[in-house]
């Protein structure tokens, strides 16, 4: 797995606060966190004292100047080619609610994020390879909320179930795919998937983020010059915006609040379970059971942490002093991540898989007709 830190700036609220920078990165690699009490009591006397320092290394650390082009060219970008041939891959965005999370993935219409730039670069792609492949693209966006999966296209109060299929691996049942032929298209689709999104406010954040929101992106390719004995490969692409991994108790949350509490840190948590136990059995070489099966979010990246995927996460941090148990807990956790290891294959089908899928489909819907 890549791991990489990106730091926002001091927002104007924690300026106003008098709020002061508590972190540095340095040779786009390097995390310095320091305890901000040590900074206070340092202020214009001894300097400061670097044992209380704590210091970590990613594949990438970006600063708060770091343009969204950067970080979409340096995390996400190689794996666009990837998706084309038939492989899988995951790039998701952790830490704690107004790290930054969303503005990575989704970002502004001005300053679009992860997700629109990967999809802008997979249709310069397409076009480049259009005399050679017949592609077909198809997304999908859905929000976890409470252990409940919802989609975010099309709008519904349904709650949506996920199935394991033998072929397709985990997919979630009547979700909408729609098929998308440019950039604009796309924009719209993420802005208003995004505003469909679970929203409440709670003690820590006025729109405090609950939910996980999943882009999906899946590429069918087939080659033309291979006629109809063509394999068709199929990559499936998913772009990540967590929920906030702040703890339950800061939020002063009660009642139904507590609950959705409870259930966010049982996604998460469960994340967390499943990236310790591959850290520990790719570092002892035991074979401890991975607890995927505990919760929505991980039933459903199963394939990208220890399986078929390549797989990036984005540690999103703030850099203020009154974030430092936050951002300790996220330096923490994205560096045990650095650990995984992956192994990736690519997912090809032939023509007859499609055409049964179809036929089956063909066959449902006669003996609708006759009923009728
Ligand atoms: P999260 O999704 O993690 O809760 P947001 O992405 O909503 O956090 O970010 C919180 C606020 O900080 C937003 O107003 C956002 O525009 C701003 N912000 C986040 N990251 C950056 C950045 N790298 N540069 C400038 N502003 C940022
Ligand atoms: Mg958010």
């Amino acid at each position: 797995m890549i791991v990489a830190v990106r730091m926002r700036p001091l927002s104007k609220k924690e300026i106003e606060r008098e709020e002061f920078e508590i972190i540095r990165v340095m040779d786009k690699k390097l995390v310095i966190l320091m305890d901000p009490l040590e900074l206070l009591n340092a202020k214009g006397t001894l300097g400061r004292n670097r044992s209380k320092e704590k210091q970590y290394a990613f594949d990438f650390a970006f600063d708060q100047d770091t343009p969204q082009k950067e970080i979409f060219e340096n995390t996400t970008r190689h794996l666009v080619e990837g998706i084309l041939e038939g492989y899988n891959a995951t790039v998701f965005a952790y830490g704690a609610t107004g790290a930054g999370k969303t503005y990575t993935m989704l970002g502004t219409e001005s300053n679009p994020g992860n997700m629109f730039l990967t999809l802008q670069e997979l249709f310069i792609k397409l076009k480049e390879q259009k005399n050679n492949y017949n592609y077909d693209i198809r997304v999908s966006f859905l929000e976890i909320y409470n252990e409940m999966i919802r989609d975010l296209i099309v709008v519904s109060d349904e709650v949506l179930d996920l199935r394991e299929d033998k072929d397709k691996g985990i997919t979630v049942a009547g979700l909408s795919e729609v098929e998308v032929d440019s950039p604009q298209d796309v924009m719209e689709l993420l802005f208003f998937g995004n505003q469909n999104r679970t929203q409440e406010a709670t003690g820590a954040n006025e729109t405090s983020s609950r939910s996980h929101a999943i882009l999906q992106i899946i590429v069918e390719a087939k080659d033309k010059a291979s006629g109809t004995t063509a394999e068709i490969a199929v990559g499936k692409l998913s772009l990540i915006d967590l929920a906030g991994s702040e703890r339950a108790a800061k939020t002063n949350n009660r009642g139904i609040r507590m609950i959705e509490g409870a259930n966010i840190n049982r996604s998460l948590l469960s994340l967390g379970n499943c990236i310790n136990a591959l850290v520990d059995n790719m570092k002892k070489g035991s074979k401890n059971h991975i607890p995927y099966r505990d919760s929505k979010l991980t039933r459903l990246l199963k394939d990208s942490l220890g399986g078929n995927s390549r797989t990036v996460m984005i540690a999103n941090i703030s850099p203020g002093n009154d974030s430092y148990e936050d951002t300790h807990n996220t330096l923490k956790y994205a560096n045990r991540a650095k650990n995984i290891k992956t192994s990736v294959k690519k997912n090809v089908h032939n023509v007859e898989y499609h055409v049964s899928k179809y036929t089956n489909i063909i066959n449902q819907l006669k003996s609708e007709v006759s009923t009728l």
